[in-house]
């Protein structure tokens, strides 16, 4: 297994791999670049087929939050963490403490949080034995309800903001009034996203792989129930995926008809160059993680003290950053991700 000279290294600053023979922890923790602050990032628990294969998404998850953090205005680097195992099988309160105590000997340069296969009980098992995580207080939220931790919340808004200020770029409109949105996912963000647009006017086309999911935008947000199948290609304004990943393909974007896509989900383009097919069809693409950046924003506060009010004018700075973007973009005439990464190079490299 390589490590330096691995494609997806990218200059990473640190590297750690533990074993705690007792409980059978394996991780790895990934610090990409602290050059604005200590590295931030979920801690992901998932059955990974093999070492490589657990290095290569630690690595690459690690640089996107460096992206993300300085996307969003935000004096965090990026980091990521992996812990080998079954979520569902292998989680054990003793496995967790050891990767408290691992946490610890990174000496703050990387905060866990909450991930894929872990949640805010796990980070506050961790908690236990390092001050190195986040998003594990209660506190009260951005909507000035109570709140555990959880960031979804938060990323709803954002995505919220994005997708309007999407749609004022591409649509000229101000207002979503009678606006149609197609939204792949109605999970923690894609039913609260939901929630936002209902409010403001949108007519919502809903789908899931959880049928309950389905039914509950169905009656509580007077959603269109849609087939998964078809919840790409409908003839709507916005696609906002709040899924999962690698859904803008060359298979889906010829056969998207919505002008805007901004949605939650990570790593919506199947490749990079997936940007450049979107603006060749017409089609504005809020990239997916300054749209996401709501939760990150969410989870910072919490270290540094957390008012909600400002957390809420903090989140709205997403549209500042897409109005930029969007702006590079039509001037230069190539693609928004493209665009995005540069802006982030351009805060966060020395
Ligand atoms: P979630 O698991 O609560 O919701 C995802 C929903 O998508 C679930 O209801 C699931 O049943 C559904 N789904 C899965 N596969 C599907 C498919 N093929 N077709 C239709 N629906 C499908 O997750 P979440 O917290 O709402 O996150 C949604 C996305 O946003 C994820 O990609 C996540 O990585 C990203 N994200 C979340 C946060 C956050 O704060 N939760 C922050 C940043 C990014």
């Amino acid at each position: 297994m390589s490590v330096f000279s691995h494609p997806e290294f990218d200059n990473h600053e640190q590297l750690a791999f533990f074993c705690d023979e007792e409980t059978g922890l394996k991780a790895i923790i990934a610090v990409h670049n602290t050059n604005l602050g200590p590295a931030l990032g979920g801690c992901r628990m998932w059955e990974y087929a093999s070492d490589e294969e657990a290095l290569c998404d630690v690595l690459r998850l690690s640089k996107g939050m460096t992206y993300k953090s300085a996307l969003a205005n935000l004096k965090l680097g990026g980091g990521k963490s992996v812990i080998i195992g079954d979520p569902r099988k292998h989680k054990t309160e003793e496995l967790l403490a050891a990767m408290g105590r691992f946490l610890e000997r990174t000496g703050g340069q990387y905060i866990a949080a909450e991930d894929s296969g872990t949640s805010v009980p796990d980070l506050q098992v961790m908690n236990r034995f390092t001050e190195n995580v986040a998003g594990v207080t209660e506190r009260t939220g951005i909507d000035g309800l109570p709140c555990n931790g959880d960031p979804s919340p938060a990323t709803a808004y954002g995505t919220f903001i994005g997708l309007k200020t999407a749609v004022k770029h591409k649509l000229g409109r101000d207002d979503l009034n009678g606006l149609k949105v197609a939204i792949q996912g109605v999970g923690n963000v894609g039913y609260r996203l939901a929630k936002h647009l209902k409010y403001a006017g949108a007519e919502l086309f809903v789908t899931d792989i959880h049928e309950e999911s389905v039914q509950l935008a169905v009656t509580e947000l007077g959603a269109t129930a849609v087939p998964q199948s078809e919840i790409l290609s409908l003839d709507v304004d916005v696609l906002a995926p709040c899924a999962l990943g690698a859904v803008l393909n060359d298979v889906s974007i010829p056969r998207i008809k919505a002008k805007v896509v901004a949605g939650a989900s990570n790593n919506q383009l199947a490749h990079p160059r997936h940007d450049q097919l979107l603006m060749d069809h017409g089609i504005l693409y809020a990239p997916d993680y300054v749209v996401n950046a709501g939760g990150i924003i969410d989870v910072y506060y919490e270290r540094v003290g957390h008012e909600h009010e400002k957390v809420r004018a903090h989140i709205e700075t997403i549209a500042d950053t897409l109005e930029e973007i969007f702006k590079r973009s039509d001037a230069s005439g190539r693609p928004t991700g493209q665009i995005a990464d540069e802006l982030a190079e351009e805060r966060f490299m020395k």
